[in-house]
């Protein structure tokens, strides 16, 4: 039986992960579950899966949720908690599905402990990938995908020689608006921005989808999961997200994943591997599909793509000033306190304020995601 902790029970990924955990009671306990400030859902789940502890951030939040709760559920909160519980509390699995900046610390805590990490967050290798993947090394700590594009490629290392691959191709389905003209992009609204055509997810990837930003971070995000240079890394929009990504070998023969858009499937591959377990998902009818496009993304449209490979090449604190610009700038739109157009505007300006620190230690990335975060809030474009 292994024992899980749940970072972000209440989002997308974490649902979609109860949803897994679910199916399999003889092979998964949850131990730890956290939340930001999502009580309600929270409770329902610690009737369902019995944590010995959950934390929630949002102090008032978890005051009101001891006052609610019966048994023997221990509630801890503040920011500081996620650390603690993920360096001394007993698990098995760290399941990392936070959105942001936010997963970075408990990550880390989890690898000095050599626990497995299910990696939903991006983020984390995106601001601070070459010291994650050095201290997942140190520590013997696997780090296990959960990106679908991730798992796709990850899916399909399996058994393959690294060297004999000589390309990654990470396919995106261009978002909802794949087919609108970038002079629209200044007054779409957030419900249009929301309305993501192939994927259910929270709100700050759906955006980032909108921009392509997302996909860019996933660049990145490849980079150091698989150790893969930039120019060995291709997008492709795939508007139908049926294949979730491939590796092109050196003789030219191509390797994909394949399946229905269904977080659950690389959820639970992430948990099980190297094992396969057997679920009633939906399988995939090929006759169904009609058919299968592609498409070069356009850089000119989604200058977020454009950005995210540059920060890549520069290397150093660059990527964690894009992530936190882009995460204030997201939260901002959001809010409707500026347009879409705006975020890769705000961006950009936060990436020609700083300095690039090259090779930054952890404090180093704390501080410049801080100072990023402060300059962007109140920043016109
Ligand atoms: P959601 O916004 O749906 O969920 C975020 C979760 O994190 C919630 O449980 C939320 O709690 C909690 N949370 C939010 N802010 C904080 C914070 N500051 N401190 C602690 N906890 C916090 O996100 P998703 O599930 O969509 O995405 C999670 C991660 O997975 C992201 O990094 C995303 O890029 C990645 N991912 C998501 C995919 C998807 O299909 N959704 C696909 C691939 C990757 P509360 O509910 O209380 O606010
Ligand atoms: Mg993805």
């Amino acid at each position: 039986m292994k024992k899980i902790l749940l970072l972000g029970s209440t989002g997308s990924i974490g649902v979609n992960s109860l949803n897994v955990i679910r199916n399999f009671p003889e092979e998964f306990s949850v131990s730890v579950l956290t939340v930001n400030k999502n009580i309600e859902l929270l409770q329902k789940q610690i009737e369902e899966f019995h944590p010995q502890t959950v934390v929630v951030v949002d102090e008032n939040k978890a005051g009101e949720l001891r006052s609610n709760l019966k048994g023997n559920c221990n509630v801890l909160s503040g920011k500081d908690a996620l650390c603690k519980i993920a360096s001394q509390l007993d698990y098995d699995i760290l399941l990392g599905a936070v959105v942001g900046f936010s997963g970075l610390a408990p990550t880390i805590e989890a690898i000095k402990r050599g626990k497995r990490i299910a990696l939903a967050n991006k983020e984390t290798l995106v601001v601070a990938g070459e010291l994650v993947t050095r201290l997942a090394q140190e520590y013997n700590a696997e780090i296990i995908p959960v990106d679908s594009e991730h798992s796709a490629i990850f899916q399909c290392l399996v058994g393959e020689k690294k060297d004999q691959v000589e390309k990654l191709i990470i396919t995106a389905s261009g978002g909802p608006f794949l087919n609108t003209d970038k002079e629209k992009f200044s007054s779409v609204t957030v419900k249009e921005a929301l309305n993501h055509p192939n994927w259910n997810m929270g709100n700050k990837i759906t955006i980032d989808s909108a921009t392509m930003m997302n996909k860019g971070l996933e660049v990145i995000e490849a980079r150091w999961m698989f150790g893969f240079k930039a120019e060995n890394v291709d997008v492709l929009i795939h508007p139908q997200s049926i294949i979730h990504s491939m590796i092109q070998f050196v003789d030219g023969s191509i390797k994909a994943q394949l399946g229905y858009p269904d977080m659950r499937l690389p959820i639970q591959f992430a948990l099980t591997y190297p094992k396969r377990f057997k679920n009633d998902m939906e399988r995939t009818d090929f006759p169904k599909l009609n058919q299968l496009t592609f498409y070069k993304p356009d850089y000119e449209k989604y200058t977020c793509l454009g950005l995210a490979f540059q920060v890549l090449a520069d290397g150093g604190t660059a990527p964690c000033i894009l992530n936190a610009a882009n995460e204030v700038a997201v939260n901002r739109f959001l809010k409707e306190e500026m347009k879409f157009s705006d975020i890769p505007i705000l961006v950009e300006k936060a990436l020609n304020k700083f300095e690039n620190h090259s090779t930054p230690d952890i404090e180093t990335i704390f501080e410049c995601d801080r100072l990023t975060r402060d300059y962007v809030l109140n920043l016109e474009a």
